[in-house]
């Protein structure tokens, strides 16, 4: 009886709270976020999985969504990325554009504009249904990164109830319950290394070859790039306040006498098994620095991918060879969840085999929602994804060169500064045709 109250209740409770729009600041030399507020009240003092953030829809009339990058901000202040830059470099509008946990028509960056539909987002919920309160003021924050293009949101609205996200697996094994974590082998302990791999069909379905004319990308092959943590443990970063301008010791925030921001000495945690606990060693690992461009202006770690175009050919005596015709500078990303490897989308693959919580041993370990400089990470069965709007996304081809297929090469840590279980599915390769002469 008390149940069957407790669910009328929960019933009851499913609200929705709207806040009406305004035009949309256009990008000029610097960022200036829209900020709508979103006023919640007379809640229940408690958003988790059991009750919490179901869905956020908005309408935002403009030209060219791949200049926007839009969060939703909780009370808290914990935020999420509901889209940074989709629709390619065509696509307009969100037309009623609905946001859930389990969007029915699939990513909102795997999908085209206009975004009609309820998509999942490209954070998650959960950084959000964190057991905060959520009554008080909500913020949708709407950046424009690209000159050229205004705007106007209509509205906005956010609706909470109960079981807000369905799909999220429940995951047995966690900081807060280390003796559901298990070694991938039958040994009872073990090193829980990450094992980082390149979603393939992320890039595949956004690459894009622009002309020596363009205006803004001229001469440069665009794609995305999406990494996966299919590992025992969670990729992990700490930052200990090391800030180096070189060798020299500097505060935070210092700017070098070359003009680059101070770099912070990182650390990887590496978690291990032992005897139904978890325990950590810190190995010196690369480096994280604030970056400042549009669209960013958080910590990313230093040399996290590089890009190569490459020919294939055959040598004089018929053997196969192949020389690199392009390299993109190595790239610096920031780690975190952006998304979950789900056995049923078939997203996270290495040789053949689907990644997702059936055989990840210790799936959702780890939870890392922000960029920030002291923990950032990949969670076990997490990927953390680059559009290919984002700055550094690309290539500069080449003048002179030919029409032809080529291969792309995304080359996870090519420094060799983190630890993982295989370092041997790091490189991704993927045929490009080139169409135009460079
Ligand atoms: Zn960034």
């Amino acid at each position: 009886m008390l149940l069957l109250v407790l669910a009328s209740v929960g019933e009851c409770l499913a609200q929705q709270f709207i806040s009406r729009g305004r035009t949309l600041t256009d990008f000029d030399t610097s960022v200036r976020a829209d900020s709508i507020p979103i006023r919640v009240d007379h809640l229940p003092t408690r958003i988790d999985a059991e009750y919490g953030l179901m869905k956020v829809c908005f309408n935002i009339q403009h030209s060219r969504t791949s200049d926007l990058k839009i969060e939703l901000v909780a009370p808290s202040g914990q935020s999420i990325w509901l889209s940074n830059r989709n629709g390619g470099d065509q696509g307009a509008d969100f037309a009623n554009t609905c946001f859930r946990s389990n969007g029915f028509s699939g990513y909102i960056h795997q999908a085209s504009a206009p975004f009609a539909g309820e998509y999942s987002p490209d954070g998650r919920f959960r950084f959000l249904n964190d057991g905060q309160n959520p009554n008080g003021t909500w913020y949708l924050l709407i950046t424009d990164l690209r000159k050229g293009e205004g705007g106007v949101l209509t509205y906005v609205t956010l609706e909470f109830g109960a079981n807000p996200m369905p799909n999220d697996e429940k995951t047995p094994c966690s900081f807060q319950n280390p003796a559901a974590c298990r070694c991938s082998t039958d040994r009872s302990d073990c090193q829980l290394l990450p094992d980082l791999v390149i979603i393939g069909s992320f890039t595949r379905a956004q690459i894009k070859e622009y002309a020596w004319n363009d205006p803004t990308y001229p001469g440069q092959l665009r794609f995305a790039a999406s990494i996966a943590n299919i590992g025992d443990g969670p990729m992990e970063t700490v930052g200990n306040r090391e800030w180096y301008c070189q060798q020299q010791r500097v505060d935070s925030g210092s700017r070098c006498a070359d003009g680059t921001l101070a770099r912070q000495r990182l650390y990887q945690r590496v978690y291990s098994r032992q005897a139904d606990s978890l325990s950590w060693h810190d190995y010196p690992a690369g480096t994280n620095y604030f970056d400042e461009k549009p669209g960013h202006n958080h910590y990313h770690a230093d040399d996290w991918v590089e890009f190569r175009l490459v020919q294939r050919y055959k040598t004089r005596n018929g053997r196969e060879a192949e020389k690199v015709v392009a390299t993109g500078r190595k790239v610096s990303y920031c780690l975190f969840d952006s998304g979950i490897c789900r056995s049923s989308d078939t997203l996270c693959q290495d040789r053949g085999i689907t990644y997702g919580p059936e055989n990840l041993a210790n799936y959702g370990l780890g939870s890392y929602a922000s960029c920030q400089a002291s923990r950032q990470g990949i969670s076990v069965g997490g990927y953390d994804t680059y559009g290919m709007m984002y700055e550094g996304q690309y290539i500069q081809l080449p003048k002179g060169l030919k029409s032809g297929t080529y291969w792309l090469e995304i080359v996870i840590d090519p420094e060799g500064q983190y630890r993982e279980k295989s370092r041997a599915n790091n490189r991704f390769t993927m045929p490009v045709r080139i169409s135009r002469q460079q």
